[in-house]
């Protein structure tokens, strides 16, 4: 029964992703290598949400496997999530690049490609319905809870996502990796915090739609270290 369920889910998903392959509506859906639609469980309780692929996932088809995406895996891990277990997607599907002198650069996706994109991404959380959402940066933020979102202010609250899903936001793994001396520390304090609030809400059942704030931040500092 819950395998069908799972099924069916991949299913859809498999569809949606052909449909999102198709798509050209902005410039970057020609310049891009492969559609990097999502991947992971299709019937997850969390879903991981980045902005949009770099090169190595443009290479492969598939999000977060480059650097950032080793880290996030790790991130999850400390959660006692195995990638396998959470569904991971992007807010554009396409790399969004830059002209450089080595060849096209990575650059964070326009508003009018963040919209574009919009209706694959609701439409994969219509599907999997995760229990919680997890916005990876600012601009994965701002296409949930708008323009004036400001990640270092409003990271680590309870906001509500759509299908009044719970939505988390931390920073980007790709921001930890560029951090460097004094800020290193206190940046993955603050994201093993937002992610413990994420696993307390995951061995809750299933929430009242309120807008929370996180409680508890008291914390194991030691266990930060388990994504570094
Ligand atoms: N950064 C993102 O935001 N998404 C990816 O898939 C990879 C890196």
């Amino acid at each position: 029964m819950e395998e069908s369920e799972r099924e069916r889910r991949r299913d859809l998903l498999t569809r949606a992703a052909i449909a999102a392959d198709e798509c050209r509506k902005c410039a970057i859906g020609y310049e891009r290598r492969n559609n990097v639609y999502g991947e992971g469980d299709p019937w997850a309780r969390l879903m991981v949400v980045g902005e949009g692929p770099g090169e190595t996932e443009d290479e492969l088809g598939r999000p977060f496997v480059g650097r950032a995406g080793q880290l996030l895996d790790r991130m999850l891990a400390a959660i006692g999530l195995p990638r396998a277990d959470v569904y991971i997607c992007n807010t554009v599907k396409c790399r969004p690049t830059v002209p450089g002198p080595n060849g096209p650069r990575n650059r964070a996706p326009e508003p009018q490609e963040m919209e574009n994109c919009r209706s694959f991404l609701d439409e994969q959380i219509e599907i999997v319905a995760p229990e919680v959402i997890l916005a990876l940066g600012a601009p994965a933020a701002k296409s949930f809870l708008g323009r004036d979102f400001q990640i270092t202010k409003m990271r680590g609250r309870w906001y509500i996502g759509p299908r009044d899903t719970p939505l988390m936001v931390t920073f980007h793994p790709a921001y930890i990796l560029r951090q460097t001396g004094g800020e290193i520390e206190a940046v993955k304090r603050m994201v093993w915090d937002d992610l413990k609030a994420v696993r307390t809400k995951l061995d809750q059942p299933p929430p009242p739609l309120v807008t929370l704030t996180v409680e508890g931040r008291q914390g194991d500092i030691a266990q930060a270290s388990l994504f570094e």
